[in-house]
């Protein structure tokens, strides 16, 4: 079968797009997909229309000079499509996309996944109540629209992502009631020597640190929130001192305010890898489960790479180098001179980005003691509502797997197709079932992987078509 192109790149990141560019380069053919309209992914967002003349900052530059280079390629660049399935057919990937409510098919002989992260939010008490966001869901409202989360704002989560969010929502004007974080003060100075293998980086977070202290914004260190009150929007934030392992051990304190950042570190967003094939093993060092993938993207399937955070969480700065790395692989697949010198130069500035991302990803993985925030009546899936009540009873009538949760209560069935809650369940039944911490695998995923019109996915199908046997004789 011919393919529409070479190499399809699935996801415009720092790591998709730069291993499109890196391909194209090359002299393959690219096509780039992603459901945003512009390509950037989650770091390097583009702003909206009703904020382009808001002042550049460092991630907005670097967002504005991947989109250039993007545009200056030979790349054709998809925007605002979504992929929802994946099938290998006679050697050739096929991609199923959605375009507006148009479905379309597409094919390429080599697939290169950049999918990025998902936010993991661990549920607390209240934590569905209006004026909750994820921290990494925060980013979002700045980056796109400039929006602050509320008038004054507690925000909460282990890793450097809390500094940033907090740090970012004083210089637009808001107010930061407290951050608290289950990280102690000696965690990250451990932390300090591997992350100094990207100094650029790691005064980056200093400096946001230094910004809340001069500001003597309050920073509670070895604590977490462990409760949110309000009704229809958040009144007060409760939280706790917590152990190593983050296990509340202390009588609970209050603070007053509207809004609540709330976050438990990033997952590889690893669906279309399973979908394309690959199998997951649980890396705790790269933020939970992955499929196996080597420095330059190359996997166990023939023509398959993966890079970026989808590959493992070690941020952005190591996602564009693995990005460069995975598209140097596939362009050299296909007959592309690879230069021995340049392959070399970006292994050793993964390595070097990889160390940085490892120490930050060790902060923000969530630990066991989180597990006993949740009350009974605590929503695990928001989709379906079902408490924690609801899936603990399930487990206990042999229920120790996703897939069987899933079967028996529908949690991961709904719109968010498991992306907030699959990781909560796997760590519940680990709890429930007294096994070890990253023994219970996401369910079996299947398409669609974004939600897709019926109309689109019965495509050209024809109920005539339909075989209809002969009447049994009587
Ligand atoms: C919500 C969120 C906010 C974050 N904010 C920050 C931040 O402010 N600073 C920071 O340092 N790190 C942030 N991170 C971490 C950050 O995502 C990464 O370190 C970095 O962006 C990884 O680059 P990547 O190219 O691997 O993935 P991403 O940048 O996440 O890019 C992946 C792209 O794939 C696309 N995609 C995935 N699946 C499909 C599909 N089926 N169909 C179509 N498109 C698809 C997505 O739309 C996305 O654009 C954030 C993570 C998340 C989840």
């Amino acid at each position: 079968m011919t393919a529409d192109c070479d190499i399809a790149v699935l996801g415009a990141g720092p790591a998709g797009a730069n291993a499109a560019i890196q391909a194209a380069t090359g002299g393959c053919s690219v096509v780039l997909l992603d459901e945003a309209a512009q390509p950037g992914g989650q770091v390097w967002r583009a702003k909206s229309t009703s904020i382009l003349s808001a002042p550049a900052n460092s991630e907005s530059k670097a967002g504005d000079a991947l989109r250039r280079a993007v545009n200056q390629s030979d790349i054709t660049h998809h925007g605002s499509t979504r992929v929802w399935q994946i099938e290998r057919v006679d050697d050739v990937w096929r991609l199923y996309l959605l375009q507006g409510n148009q479905t379309e098919k597409m094919t390429a002989r080599a697939l290169i996944l950049a999918t990025g992260a998902r936010e993991f939010v661990h549920p607390i008490p209240g934590w569905t109540t209006p004026g909750v966001h994820g921290l990494a869901g925060a980013t979002a409202l700045f980056k796109d629209a400039l929006i602050l989360p509320g008038k004054n704002t507690v925000v909460a989560g282990a890793g450097p992502l809390a500094f940033f969010v907090a740090s970012e929502i004083r210089r637009l004007g808001g107010q930061i009631a407290a951050v608290i974080t289950p990280n102690s003060r000696s965690e990250w100075l451990r932390a300090i020597p591997a992350m100094s293998a990207r100094p650029d980086l790691l005064a980056r977070g200093a400096t946001w640190v230094a910004d809340l202290m001069t500001s003597g914004i309050p920073i509670h260190w070895r604590h977490a929130v462990t409760a949110v009150s309000g009704t229809s929007q958040v009144d007060a934030v409760h939280f706790q001192r917590v152990s190593p392992d983050w296990s509340p051990v202390d009588k609970v304190r209050t603070l007053n305010a509207d809004s609540l950042c709330l976050g438990h570190g990033l997952i590889p967003d690893t669906q279309a890898a399973q979908l394309a094939g690959l199998e997951l093993t649980y890396r705790a060092e790269l933020g939970g489960w992955v499929a196996r993938v080597a420095p330059d993207g190359i996997t166990e399937v023939k023509n398959l790479f993966v890079c970026g955070d989808g590959a493992g969480i070690l941020g952005a700065a190591a996602a564009v180098v693995q990005g460069r790395l995975a598209g140097l692989a596939a362009a050299t697949g296909f007959g592309a001179q690879r230069s021995e010198n340049l392959y070399q130069q970006l292994l050793s500035q993964h390595a070097r980005a990889a160390r940085f991302g490892r120490a930050a990803t060790a902060l923000a993985l969530p630990r066991p003691g989180l597990n006993r925030v949740a009350t009974p009546n605590t929503i695990i899936c928001r989709c379906e509502s079902l408490t924690l009540a609801d899936i603990r009873d399930e487990i206990r009538t042999g229920a120790t797997s996703t897939n069987a949760v899933k079967a028996g209560l529908r949690a991961g069935m709904g719109p968010c197709g498991g992306r907030y809650c699959q990781t909560a369940v796997s760590r519940l039944i680990e709890h429930t079932a007294n096994l070890p911490e990253g023994s219970v695998a996401p369910p079996t995923p299947r398409p669609p992987l974004r939600p897709v019109p019926l109309s689109a996915m019965a495509d050209d199908f024809n109920y005539d078509d339909l075989p209809i046997s002969k009447p049994a004789p009587l």
